[in-house]
């Protein structure tokens, strides 16, 4: 039997420079792909035009190598990518299994989508998204650190966006034909992202492509229990410290439990330590955990 070699990946959105919380997941996933002497890849997810900021790839890229994190390969920008995500769309048209919906995404707040569109006759003339058409059977994911998921996407999400109405290609579709095209079989990322990754699963199983193992790692956030994100303008965190002790706290932050004496160690040394002693099983098994910054 052959065992293919594990391939990992970060992919950061360039929405704000490297902070604590994305560390922890850069951190995690390269130690991972380390550990199990595999790849890690970098892809810059800048699908997202209206909320990419300017200088922040760079910004990401040279905190990754001031921490030592050197991907392989060349970067992948989700934003060279858009014929693969229309390919992926129009075989999905072809199948059937998309549909015009009008209803702005506020009026759900937060509930699934009952499907009011998806019996509309004609083309609507006005703004549009396109969603996929799911159904009640659970989806089911093993997640190396949580454990079992298992939910119906009808109950969770209803039938959800793949081009969004501003006419950008939504995440969901973008990561699982990126993911899949760089041969990725491992992912590591933030807890955020666990729930919705039964949708991935889904456009998985239509593209009839493998699905990577997964491992949600917990997310960071702060004492109000607010996720620490660019979104909520985390700082940046290389401004106020230096690389070796924001690896020890990340490598606290995933229980790691890093020996003294790192803190005089350079970049190069914690990180093979971190190397040797990566154990999956020491992260804590919780969808957060408070930290002060
Ligand atoms: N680009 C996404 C983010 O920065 C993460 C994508 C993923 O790991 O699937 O939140």
């Amino acid at each position: 039997m052959s065992v293919s070699k594990y391939v990992g990946r970060f992919a950061p959105s360039p929405t704000g420079p490297l902070h604590f919380g994305s560390i922890i997941t850069a951190l995690g996933s390269f130690l991972d792909a380390h550990s199990q002497k595999g790849i890690w890849l970098l892809r810059i997810d800048d699908i997202d035009t209206a909320r990419v900021r300017t200088g922040a790839c760079d910004a990401i890229m040279r905190a990754l190598e001031a921490l030592g994190l050197h991907w392989d390969g060349d970067v992948v920008f989700q934003g060279q990518r858009l014929a693969a995500y229309q390919t992926a769309l129009a075989e999905l048209r072809s199948r059937n299994m998309l549909y015009a919906c009008v209803c702005p995404r506020r009026i759900l707040k937060g509930k699934p989508y009952p499907g009011t569109c998806r019996d509309l006759t004609a083309p609507p003339r006005q703004r549009h998204s396109y969603r996929i058409k799911t159904h009640h059977e659970s989806i089911s994911l093993h997640d190396r650190l949580q454990g079992q998921l298992s939910l119906s996407l009808q109950k969770e999400w209803g039938d959800f966006i793949v081009h969004r109405a501003d006419g950008l290609i939504a995440y969901h579709l973008a990561v699982v034909i990126d993911d899949s095209w760089q041969g990725v079989n491992h992912i590591v990322r933030g807890m955020d992202l666990f729930h919705s990754t039964t949708c991935q699963v889904y456009l998985q199983k239509i593209f009839g492509v493998d699905t990577p193992s997964y491992c949600h790692l917990p997310v960071a956030v702060d004492h109000s229990g607010k996720k620490i994100s660019k979104q909520n303008h985390a700082k940046d965190a290389l401004l106020h410290e230096k690389p070796v002790s924001i690896l020890i706290k990340a490598l606290t932050f995933l229980g790691q439990q890093p020996v003294t004496g790192l803190q005089q160690a350079s970049v190069n040394e914690v990180l093979d330590w971190a190397k040797q002693n990566w154990d999956l099983s020491k992260v804590p098994k919780r969808q957060e955990i408070p930290v002060s910054l």
